[in-house]
């Protein structure tokens, strides 16, 4: 009886692992948004991301200004 327990126990494991290898839950394996500036790779988190008022893209704090990252008008005259 308690052999089966340690087998089926073995099983959920080799399960789990697999599911790890697979990369569906590992965190590092997902596309991280970065800012849209070409020579910056800051990886935009919850705390150094601002939102641009005027395209709304998100950008980093160093690229808030829209001189600072391509900053396309909303308000494009037509
Ligand atoms: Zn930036
Ligand atoms: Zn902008």
């Amino acid at each position: 009886m308690s052999m089966e327990r340690v087998g089926v126990m073995e099983e959920e494991e080799v399960i789990l692992e697999q599911h790890v290898r697979s990369g569906d839950c590992n965190p590092s394996n997902k596309k991280k948004p970065r800012c849209p500036v070409k020579r910056c790779k800051q990886v935009l988190t919850f705390s150094n991301t601002t939102t641009c008022k005027i395209c709304t893209q998100k950008v980093c704090l160093s690229h808030r200004f829209p001189s600072d990252h391509p900053a396309t008008k909303l308000q494009e005259p037509h």
